[in-house]
C-alpha cells in the first residue's frame, strides 16, 4: 500500500482542512508508505505572486509538520522539487483525451466563462494531478469528494498507456475517503462548506488563530434558539447546529450521537463554551508547535529537499520505464 496525496500552498490552512484531510494524513503515516506534498505546480494554474508561492509554501509544510506528519514517517516535500511530475504529466499529455479534460467540473468551475482567458494549465491541471500519483505507483490517494472526478480520470489515462503502449506499468489508484473525515461547514452558513478562499474570515477557524478567536468565532457562529435534541436524525433540518455537533464530536473523537447524549436538552449558550474549550484544547498545540517552526525556516525548507531527495527516488524507476515504454530511450 503506498498512499500519495497533495494540497495547494494557497492560504492558511482551517479546521475543515484539518479535520476533513490533515488529520487523515497524519495517522496514515503511521499504517502506509505515504507520500505528501506541496503543490506548487498546481498553484501556477492562476495568476501568482512568486514571493507569496514561496512563503506560502514553507507556511503550509510548517502546518502540516505542526499538525503531526512526522518526516521520519512521511515523505514531504514540494513538487517542484521533483521534476518527475512535469516531466510524466507532458508524457501522459498525448495519452490524456480533450475530450476526457472537457467534462471535468473543476474546469468548468475554475474557467466560468471565460475559457478563452484561462491558463493552458488550468486545463491540463487533472494530467499533472494523474502524474503526480502514478509517478509513484500509489495504490491509495486520499481524495475529498470534490476529486474523485480526478482521480477517475488518473485511472482512465493509467489503463489507455498501458494499453497503448502494451505495458503493464502504472498501478491503478484507489480512493480513499476516510469514515472519520467530517465535511466541515461554514459557521456562518450551515449549507456552504468551510473554505479558505470563502471573503468572511469569521467563517471558519484558522490554524493559526488565537484562543481567542477561536472562541469568539464559535460565541458568534450562526445557530437556533432550539435546544439540542438527543439524536443527529432530529438535527435533519438544523445544518447550523448540526455542523457544530459534527465539529465537536470530531475533535473529541467521538460519535455525534454520543456528543448530543451528553448535551441534550441544553442549549448553545452551554454548548459553545464547552465546543469553544475542546478546540482551544486541541489546536492551541499545533498553533504553538507552528509558531516556533516558522522561526526558523530554512529548516522547514531542508525538511522539504530531504523528503524531495526521497521523492526523486522512488519515481526515478516509473518515469524512466515510462521513457522507454514510449521509445525516448534510444
Ligand atoms: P479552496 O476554497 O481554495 O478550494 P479549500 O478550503 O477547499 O480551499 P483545499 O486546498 O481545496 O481547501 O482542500 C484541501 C483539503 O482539505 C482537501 O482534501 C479537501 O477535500 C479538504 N477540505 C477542504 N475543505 C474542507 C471542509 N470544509 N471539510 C472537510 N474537508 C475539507
Ligand atoms: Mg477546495
Amino acid at each position: 500500500m503506498r498512499v500519495v496525496s497533495g494540497i495547494q500552498p494557497t492560504g492558511n490552512l482551517h479546521l475543515g482542512n484539518y479535520l476533513g484531510a490533515i488529520r487523515q494524513w497524519v495517522a496514515m503515516q503511521h499504517q502506509a508508505e505515504s507520500l505528501f506534498f506541496l503543490a506548487d505546480l498546481h498553484a501556477l494554474t492562476v495568476a501568482i505572486d512568486p514571493k507569496e508561492l514561496a512563503a506560502n509554501t514553507i507556511e503550509m509544510a510548517a502546518t502540516l509538520l505542526a499538525a503531526g506528519i512526522d518526516p521520519d514517517k512521511a515523505i514531504l516535500f514540494n513538487q517542484a522539487r521533483v521534476p518527475a511530475h512535469a516531466e510524466l504529466c507532458w508524457l501522459l499529455q498525448g495519452t490524456a483525451r480533450m475530450g476526457w479534460l472537457n467534462r471535468m467540473t473543476q474546469w468548468k468551475d475554475k474557467a466560468g466563462k471565460n475559457r478563452e482567458g484561462a491558463s493552458v494549465g488550468l486545463f491540463t491541471y487533472p494530467v499533472l494531478q494523474a502524474a503526480d500519483v502514478l509517478a509513484y505507483q500509489a495504490t491509495h490517494v486520499p481524495v475529498g469528494d470534490d476529486q474523485r472526478q480526478h482521480l477517475e480520470l488518473a485511472r482512465d489515462i493509467a489503463t489507455k498507456f498501458n494499453l497503448d503502449f502494451g505495458v503493464e506499468l502504472f498501478t491503478l489508484p484507489e480512493p480513499f475517503i476516510s469514515p472519520a473525515a467530517p465535511r466541515v461547514m461554514s459557521l456562518r452558513d450551515g449549507t456552504a462548506k468551510m473554505s479558505k478562499s470563502d471573503p468572511s474570515d469569521a467563517s471558519r477557524i484558522n490554524l493559526i488563530d488565537s484562543d481567542d478567536a477561536i472562541a469568539q468565532k464559535l460565541r458568534k457562529a450562526r445557530t437556533d434558539a432550539e435546544p439540542l435534541p438527543d439524536t443527529m436524525a432530529a438535527l435533519a433540518e438544523r445544518a447550523e447546529a448540526r455542523n457544530l455537533v459534527t465539529i465537536y464530536a470530531a475533535l473529541a473523537e467521538t460519535g455525534a450521537d454520543a456528543v448530543l447524549a451528553q448535551y441534550a436538552g441544553q442549549g448553545f449558550g452551554a454548548f459553545k463554551p464547552a465546543l469553544a474549550d475542546l478546540a482551544i484544547a486541541v489546536l492551541s498545540p499545533i498553533r504553538e508547535r507552528l509558531t516556533r517552526l516558522l522561526d526558523d525556516r530554512a529548516a522547514v525548507a531542508t525538511v522539504l529537499e530531504q523528503g524531495g531527495e526521497r521523492a526523486r527516488g522512488l519515481a526515478a524507476p516509473t518515469l524512466l520505464a515510462a521513457q522507454r515504454a514510449m521509445g525516448l530511450h534510444v
